[in-house]
C-alpha cells in the first residue's frame, strides 16, 4: 500500500499576527497542487488566526502543537480535543520532546492525549524519539518502542489512525540531521512494531520524520521506504523553505 506522504510545520511559541498573516499567505500563493498531505501547526493563541487566512484550503490543514490529556471542565490552561475540533483543528502533535522535557510529559499521558485526539476526530502526531546519550547507550530502539508501545497498548484498533514521528531529540534544532540509512533503520523498528499490532496499523500509519528536516536534506529522507513525511520546526517558518520540502515529497 502506498502512503501519501505528510508534510507537518511546527511553528512552536514562534508567531505573531502579523508574522503568521505573511507566512500563511505566502504558503498559499506558492503551494499549488501538492502531491503530499501538507499541516501547519501554529500555537493554541493564534489556531483561530491561521484557521481563518487558512479559510478552508483544501490543501493546507491546521494543526495544533498539543492536546490536554483532559476531557473539558477544571483543569486551568488545558485545550480540549473538542475545543480544538470546534475551532477545524484536524492534526495534533502529542508528545514533542520539548514536551516530554520540559512539561514531564510521560509515556501514559502522551498516550492519553492521542486517544483524546482520536476520540474528537482529530489525527495524532506521535512524536517519539532518543537523546544523543540513549543514542550512544544503544538504546535507541528500546526507547522509541517503549514510547510507541504506550499508545499501542491504549490505542486498540484507533492506532490504524495515528501517524507516528521519528525525531531523535539530538537532531532538533541543532542543525545535526539523522543520515537518510540511519532514519530509516528506526522507521523500519517502529514498522514492525505497528505491523505486530495489527498489518492494517503497518500498512496505513504514515510514519514521519523530525530532526533539522530542511530544503536541502529533504529530497533524500523522504526518498526513505518507511519515511511517509517529515514534522518541521525551524525550516517551517521560512515559507520558501518549507515550501521546498513540500514539492520535495511529491
Ligand atoms: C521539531 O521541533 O519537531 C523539529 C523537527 O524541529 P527542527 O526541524 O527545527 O529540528
Amino acid at each position: 500500500m502506498s502512503r501519501r506522504k505528510l508534510i507537518a510545520g511546527n511553528w512552536k511559541m514562534n508567531g505573531s499576527l502579523a508574522a503568521n498573516q505573511s507566512l500563511v499567505q505566502e504558503l498559499l500563493a506558492g503551494i499549488g497542487q501538492p502531491a503530499c498531505d501538507v499541516v501547519v501547526c501554529p500555537p493554541m493563541a493564534y489556531l483561530d488566526q491561521v484557521r481563518q487566512l487558512l479559510a478552508g484550503s483544501p490543501v493546507i490543514a491546521l494543526g495544533a502543537q498539543n492536546v490536554s490529556q483532559h476531557d473539558n471542565g477544571a483543569f486551568t490552561g488545558d485545550v480540549s480535543a473538542s475545543m480544538l475540533q470546534d475551532v477545524g483543528v484536524r492534526y495534533a502533535i502529542v508528545g514533542h520532546s520539548e514536551r516530554r522535557q520540559h512539561q514531564a510529559e510521560t509515556d501514559v499521558h502522551v498516550a492519553i492525549k492521542a486517544q483524546r485526539a482520536l476520540a474528537a476526530g482529530i489525527t495524532p502526531i506521535v512524536c517519539v524519539g532518543e537523546t544523543l546519550r540513549e543514542r550512544e547507550e544503544g538504546m535507541t530502539e528500546f526507547i522509541v518502542q517503549r514510547q510507541l508501545a504506550a499508545v499501542i497498548h491504549l490505542g486498540g484498533q484507533g492506532i490504524r489512525d495515528i501517524v507516528v514521528a521519528y525525531e531523535p531529540v539530538w537532531a532538533i534544532g541543532t542543525g545535526k540531521t539523522a543520515t537518510p540509512e540511519q532514519a530509516q533503520a528506526v522507521h523500519a523498528v517502529l514498522r514492525a512494531q505497528l505491523r505486530a499490532a495489527s498489518d492494517d496499523a503497518a500498512a496505513r500509519v504514515r510514519i514521519l520524520y523530525g530532526g533539522s528536516m530542511n530544503a536541502g536534506n529533504a529530497a533524500e529522507l523522504l526518498a526513505q521506504p518507511d519515511i511517509d513525511g517529515g514534522l518541521i520546526g525551524g525550516a517551517a517558518l521560512k515559507a520558501p523553505d518549507f515550501l521546498k520540502i513540500v514539492a520535495a515529497a511529491g
